[in-house]
Formats: C-alpha cells, structure tokens, sequence
C-alpha cells in the first residue's frame, strides 16, 4: 500500500508546472535505470480457441518491478516512455526476452508481442523484429505482432511498408483494442493485418445489444476477409459461451487466465520434459 501511494504520487500528479517536469524527468530517469538494472519483466496471458479449449497463443504483457515503488503498470509509465522515445530501447528488450523465453519452451503456440506507434516512427522495428527472432531461433511464423487502432497506422506510407515487410518475413499482425478507433474493416482489408481482437469493453457489457451487434458484425466480416478474431477481457462463463456461439475463434481474459509468470503456465520445460 505504501508503495502504492508512492506510485501514484510520482505518476499521478495534478500539480502547476514545476512540480509536473520534476516528477516526470523522476519517472524518466527511473526508466532509464530500470532498462539497465533489469527490472522489467514479461507476465504471459493464455489464448484460448474457443472451439477445442486449446491455449493456442500467449500475450506477452510488460511490468515494470521498482524497487520502492513496487509494481508499476504499463499503463502508467508506456507514455512516458514514448514520448521521451525510450519505448523502443524497452521494445527491443521486450522482443528480445519474448522471443527468447517462448523459444525455450516445449510449448508450440504462439507469442504476440505489443509494439508502440513510436517504435513504426523511431526505431527500426523490422530489423528489432529479425534480430529477436534470430537470437533466439524462434520460427516467425509463431510471433504476432499487436498494434492497437489509435496508432492510425496506414497515415504514413513508412509504416504500411513496414508492415508489409514484416507479414513478408511469416510474422502475423493483430489489431488491439479493435472498435475503439475509426478504422473499419473494409479498410483493414487493405492491410496485412491477419487478426482482430476485439476490445474488452464490448466483451464487458455483456450481455448486452448493442455491444452483441458490434461483436457479431466485427466476426462476420473479420471472417470473410479471412482475418482471426480473438476477444479480450473474457471474465466470464456466459460471455465465453455467448462468443463461441457467434464464431469467435480466440478468447482472452481473466475466466481463462490472468497475466503469469512463465513458470505458472508450466510452459517453461525444454523440449526434454
Ligand atoms: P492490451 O494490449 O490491450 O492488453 C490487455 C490488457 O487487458 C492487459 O493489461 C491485461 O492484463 C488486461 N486484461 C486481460 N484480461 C482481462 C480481463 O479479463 N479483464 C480485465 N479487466 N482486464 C484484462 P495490462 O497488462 O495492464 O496492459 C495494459 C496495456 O499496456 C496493454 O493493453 C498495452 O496497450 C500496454 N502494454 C502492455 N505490455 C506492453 C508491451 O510489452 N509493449 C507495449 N508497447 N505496450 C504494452
Ligand atoms: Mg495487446
Ligand atoms: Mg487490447
Ligand atoms: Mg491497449
């Protein structure tokens, strides 16, 4: 609780502009140090087909371990870091450990890793992609890559060539939080984007009709353009029944599983368990 309090008075600031960069430059330099002094850490998030019960994919999701503020979530300190640009030395350290911790594991399914819009701008995300992959000899056909629907992705040419090169070398890409943003479908088709997921807080509301008539439409013609849809945020038994009974191929959410450590998921034997 302490360290809870602590977090957010350094992360959760109301105040006039001083006090504002202060914290912030804090909360950077923090960043900074936490990259060299290894306290990021991937938790994983089972995949579930919903027709077989199979964990087919796992989503990789970033935490941040400081060592008097405790845990800190993603959501607090990604835009920081993606603003002061320093998400792309942290998503190759992501890709790096994904890819790396995945490859070891007897399990087959696939790893899908978040990236941030800055890391399409800044950094150069097809060679951080290749080299994680090579480093640690992870077939690209199992690595989906997730970029969420507010990056507009297809404003800047560079980044439709970037996705191209990347769905050129096997990866697969997925819309996140898909329905919270302007793209529709009919334009995704003109991407190489092979996933939807559906955001959570349509999944939230169930039961519920207008969220059902979203849900449904997004499957039909997710499914005609040959796309996959997963749901995120399944909490419950019925939400999991009612998405199976649309056709909703992957689910995705605490009635399946919360974000583990590796060892949880008893996915960390080598190949000789
Ligand atoms: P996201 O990619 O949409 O990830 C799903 C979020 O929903 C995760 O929050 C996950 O823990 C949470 N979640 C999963 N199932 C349920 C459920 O059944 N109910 C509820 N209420 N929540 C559920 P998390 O881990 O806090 O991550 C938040 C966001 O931070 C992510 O949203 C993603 O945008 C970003 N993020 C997380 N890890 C990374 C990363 O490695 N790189 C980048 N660039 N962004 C990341
Ligand atoms: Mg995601
Ligand atoms: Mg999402
Ligand atoms: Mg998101």
């Amino acid at each position: 609780a302490v360290a809870q309090t602590a977090q957010a008075r350094l992360v959760r600031y109301e105040p006039e502009h001083g006090q504002k960069i202060r914290d912030r430059r804090l909360l950077d330099l923090a960043l900074r140090q936490a990259l060299k002094r290894d306290e990021f850490y991937l938790l994983y998030q089972p995949q579930i087909d919903l027709k077989s019960g199979e964990m087919v994919g796992l989503e990789a999701l970033l935490r941040w371990r400081h060592p008097e503020l405790g845990i800190v979530s993603p959501a607090d300190f990604i835009p920081l870091a993606e603003e002061t640009g320093l998400i792309v030395q942290i998503g190759e350290w992501i890709l790096h450990e994904a890819c790396r911790q995945v490859a070891q594991w007897r399990w087959q399914g696939r790893i899908s890793i978040n990236v941030s819009a800055v890391q399409f701008q800044q950094g150069n995300l097809v060679a951080a992609v290749h080299n994680a992959l090579v480093a640690s000899g992870l077939p690209p056909h199992r690595l989906d890559i997730e970029i969420t629907e507010s990056m507009n992705i297809a404003s800047d040419p560079a980044n439709l060539e970037i996705l191209h090169q990347l769905s050129d070398m096997g990866v697969r890409i997925a819309m996140d939080d898909f329905g919270t943003g302007y793209s529709s479908l009919s334009y995704l088709h003109s991407l190489p984007i092979h996933k939807i997921k559906i955001d959570q807080s349509f999944v939230r509301n169930l039961p519920n009709a207008q969220s059902e008539v979203i849900i449904e439409t997004t499957i039909i013609m997710a499914q005609r353009l040959g796309k996959t849809v997963i749901a995120e945020g399944v909490e419950t038994k019925q939400q999991r029944d009612y998405l199976a009974s649309v056709g909703c191929d992957v689910g995705q959410g605490y009635l399946f599983g919360r974000p583990s450590f590796a060892i949880e998921l008893a996915l960390d034997q080598t190949s000789a368990a």
